[in-house]
């Protein structure tokens, strides 16, 4: 059987050392037609997906969580400026066309826990204008259907997911918050203290950003100057795999299936409700079955999906209005 149809519970990266937690594994096994069925496909498991299913984990839904990448290696590369940007080791996107139909390569990788295995795990909230309408220069961003203050507890509940360490007042366009950071803010090195004080002096406010590390009490995290960009050799970064989806995995509700690519959703006859997603396990078929369905791609291939997946009830594709 294919590893691909291998779902992993607690930690799982085959390639990692030492393991801080009991190795599960178990199957997430197609039906001799390719079919799966569950109650909630989860589709990408970045920042959104990952942490949507640990939301989930204990509702008793049946949780399938698809993902067309693999775990990223722990390996010395991880840390390696030469490896990392010079010879692109992580890159393993496909190239997109430009406006000009010229082909490049794009910032994501596909990767369970997505982009975070080497976002910079800066996690600022944000502006409570920012939930309103705003006119840039390309055009008016309509208004979101919720206020910042809906989200506010749940910014609380992810900042302690993500062990988010800051210190509130500093931030002069900061929102208000119910509560402190989750973990005190990291202190900055010397050379970095020296220019705060510096800045300071010359009249302006700089402040700590709100980091999401595995810092202090025993944690892992050594503050190394490889966050932004690199993959975390010592799994002390904040990353969607590490913080929500093993976690999740222990449910034995939820479950994962890696290099799975989905290609194209599927609606009911009356094109109102998405009912299955098709896509392919390593170049084999399979058609996932559900009642929900989470399209958590990343704002691109969300966007492409959602164009690839047009019907006759919706010829410009899924959820294009416009
Ligand atoms: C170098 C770098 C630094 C960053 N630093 C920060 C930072 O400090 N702070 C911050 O807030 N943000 C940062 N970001 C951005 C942040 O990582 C993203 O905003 C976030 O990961 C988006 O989450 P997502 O779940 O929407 O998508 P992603 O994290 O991109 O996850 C989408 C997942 O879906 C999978 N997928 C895509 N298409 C399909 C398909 N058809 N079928 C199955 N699976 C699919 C992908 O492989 C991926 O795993 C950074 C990004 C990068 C690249």
């Amino acid at each position: 059987m294919s590893d691909a149809l291998i779902s992993h519970h607690a930690e799982l990266n085959p390639q990692s050392g030492a393991s801080r937690e009991p190795r599960v594994l178990d199957v997430v096994t197609p039906d001799a037609d390719g079919n799966i069925n569950c109650d909630v496909v989860i589709i990408g498991s970045g920042m959104g997906g990952s942490t949507f299913a640990h939301a989930l984990r204990d509702s008793g839904l049946d949780i399938v969580i698809v993902e067309r990448g693999d775990f990223l290696p722990r390996e010395i590369h991880n840390w390696s400026s030469e490896s990392v940007f010079g010879q692109g080791r992580y890159r393993n996107a496909e190239q997109w066309l430009d406006e000009a139909n010229q082909p490049f390569s794009p910032g994501v990788f596909y990767y369970v826990g997505g982009n975070t295995k080497f976002y910079g795990a800066m996690l600022p909230r944000f502006r409570e204008e920012d939930f309103a309408e705003i006119r840039h220069a390309e055009g008016l961003s309509p208004a979101w259907p919720i206020s910042y203050a809906d989200l506010e507890p749940w910014y609380a509940e992810a900042e302690k997911l993500y062990r988010v360490h800051g210190q509130a007042g500093l931030d002069p366009s900061e929102p208000w918050r119910s509560g402190p950071y989750p973990q005190p803010a990291l202190e900055h090195d010397p050379a970095l203290a020296a220019l705060e004080q510096s800045m300071r002096r010359s009249g302006l406010k700089p402040f700590v950003m709100p980091a999401a590390v595995d810092y202090g009490n025993g944690g892992d995290c050594v503050l190394c100057s490889t966050c932004d960009g690199y993959p975390c050799l010592l799994d002390a970064k904040a990353d969607a795999e590490v913080s929500a989806l093993r976690p999740a995995l222990r449910s034995a509700s939820v479950r994962l299936l890696t290099r799975t690519t989905i290609k194209q959703l599927i609606t009911a006859a009356d094109g109102r409700t998405v009912t299955q997603a098709h896509g392919l396990i390593d170049g084999r078929a399979v058609t996932l079955h559900a009642k929900r369905f989470v399209l958590a791609c990343g704002a691109v291939n969300s966007a492409a999906l959602l164009l690839k997946s047009a019907n006759e009830q919706h010829p410009e594709g899924l959820g294009n209005s416009s």
